[in-house]
């Protein structure tokens, strides 16, 4: 007799949204973390009693009838999660640091279009174009919408041709094709390999609106958490998939704890980076062929992040805000991981409440690569030697001094709280190269998605079908459509 219906690998957004779903369909289900908590990018972390988000700071899709409402209401989570709206324009800005030009856009997305328009109004036809493309997108894609019927979405034209291709048939203005791709950092890929087709996925939800959330990912935690309790869901941290053994026709027959447990399960879906898929599944009893497909993705992007509390005296709380200041407008030259100037910088406002006194916050987080880090790969957290400590804070040097050219008015008012470079994120989030969104959505990349290696062995998560917290938790939403049926899904959608 099977042990579990369902094995979920993996507590972070997607596994989290995994196992609630097949929880609330009367499945037995086991949820596995390796850290000691559950939560993974979503966790926040205290320095100085103040609360600082790592993986999570903003999102789209909150507006509305947008997917992640939807999907919050289905899991009955919407109650406990309050998303906190960027309504001003001067809150959603990029800033071109060499122009010394900074543009500003209201939520929505015919807002969007219509500020655009005022910024450059000899790119009508440009931009009326690429908003439309951007919009016709999104809504030929099925899978952003967890109500509609369909079992597999089918490519669209746009998944072969790069977010560059397409904004170099639009326009030769070098700052406009760069604001059309402004939200690259949300899903770190650069525009010449990116598909049209996902930067419109990722890049619509957050022209129609971007919010914080209150308590950040911790609120997801915690109302994850309470739901989980009413469905049979157990959940063990410190533990992961030593081995699978007993494989007969494809299938796994036991999975193996690292606590020496051998468990039996109709399926196991993993959501945690194909390299520590790999692993579990051990390269002895791997295809060569899946061995090669997961040993040459890309990564994504990854960032180095400097978390900064205000000190100014009688400041007022900080709306949300967040305002990317590039240093130039190439975005390519940007992404490229041997450039050597300044990189992408967002600055993400907030204020929290900590006892009774709120604190303002900036958490600056600037483009980094696995490059920048690699030298320091053996080493661990506490652990690391004094030239990645002058890395750190050369680092965290520069990013206060560009903050504090732009905003002269924070001159000597801002407390660096601490700093996390990708080996930080690396060992905190056991991804492999502390990346931001795992696997990069690459042009012609297939990433791991649905049933893997074995017949009862599953990928979702980040690096499946789209980055971010939004694409995460929709990867849970897909994968476990397959895993249920079509007819189940479909009852357990409407119901809900
Ligand atoms: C610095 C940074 C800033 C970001 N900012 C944003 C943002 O503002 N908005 C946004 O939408 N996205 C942001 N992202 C991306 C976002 O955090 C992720 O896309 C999303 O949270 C991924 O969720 P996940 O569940 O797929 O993976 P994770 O959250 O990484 O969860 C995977 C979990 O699996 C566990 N695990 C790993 N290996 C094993 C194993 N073998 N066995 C058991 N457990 C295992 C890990 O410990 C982890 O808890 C950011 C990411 C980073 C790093």
């Amino acid at each position: 007799m099977n042990n579990y219906d369902d094995i979920v690998v993996g507590s972070g957004i997607s596994g989290l949204t995994t196992a609630l779903i097949l929880g609330m369909n009367q499945r037995k289900v086991l949820l596995l973390e390796k850290s000691p908590k559950i939560g993974g990018s979503l966790s926040r972390f205290y320095k100085k009693g103040i609360p600082f988000d790592t993986g999570f700071h903003f999102t789209g899709g909150f507006a509305n009838d947008l997917i992640l409402s939807d999907m919050l209401s289905v899991l009955s989570l919407n109650d406990d999660i309050h998303p906190e709206f960027i309504k001003n324009p001067e809150d959603n800005r990029f800033i071109f640091e060499n122009q010394g030009k900074s543009f500003e856009f209201h939520s929505g997305f015919e807002q969007n279009k219509k500020d655009m328009l005022s910024y450059f109004p000899d790119e009508k036809n440009a931009i009326n174009s690429y908003f439309s493309k951007v919009k016709n997108v999104r809504m030929n894609t099925k899978a952003m919408n967890i109500r509609a019927e369909f079992v597999m979405q089918q490519p669209l034209e746009e998944d072969f041709i790069s977010l560059k291709e397409v904004l170099d048939s639009l326009t030769d203005n070098k700052t406009l094709k760069t604001l059309f791709s402004a939200f690259s950092m949300c899903h770190g890929t650069e525009p010449s390999q990116i598909s049209f087709a996902n930067h419109s996925r990722v890049t619509y939800s957050l022209y129609e609106s971007i919010a914080r959330v209150k308590d950040g990912g911790n609120a997801f935690i915690k109302a994850f958490k309470n739901k989980l309790k009413e469905y049979n869901v157990d959940i063990k941290t410190n533990t992961f998939i030593s081995s699978c053994e007993d494989i007969a026709k494809r299938k796994v027959g036991t999975f193996v704890l690292n606590n020496g447990i051998k468990l039996k399960a109709d399926n196991c879906v993993f959501t945690i980076h194909p390299e520590e898929i790999l692993k579990t599944f051990q390269e002895k009893n791997t295809s060569k062929a899946f061995i090669d497909r997961v040993k040459n993705f890309e990564e994504s992007v990854g960032f180095f992040l400097t978390f900064i509390k205000l000190t100014k005296k009688d400041q007022k709380p900080l709306n949300p805000a967040v305002i990317t200041l590039y240093p130039d407008n190439d975005l390519d030259k940007l992404f490229d991981p041997k450039y050597k100037g300044d990189l992408p910088l967002v600055l993400v406002k907030n204020s929290e409440e900590v006892k009774n006194e709120k604190i303002n916050i900036i958490n600056a987080f600037e483009l980094s690569h696995w490059e920048h880090v690699k030298q320091w790969a053996d080493s661990t957290t506490g652990k690391r030697s004094i030239e990645y400590k002058e890395y750190k804070k050369n680092r965290t040097d520069r990013i206060i001094q560009r903050i504090t050219t732009m905003f002269p008015e924070y001159k000597n008012c801002l407390e660096v709280i601490d700093s996390a470079s990708m080996l930080t994120f690396r060992d905190y989030l056991n991804n492999p190269y502390g990346s931001a969104y795992g696997i990069k959505q690459k042009i012609g990349q297939f990433n791991l998605f649905g049933r893997v290696q074995y017949k009862n062995t599953y990928a979702a998560g980040q690096s499946s079908i789209l980055p971010g917290v939004l694409g995460a938790m929709m990867s849970g939403f897909t994968i476990c459509r397959y895993i249920l049926s079509k007819e189940v899904y479909a009852k357990f959608i409407e119901n809900n």
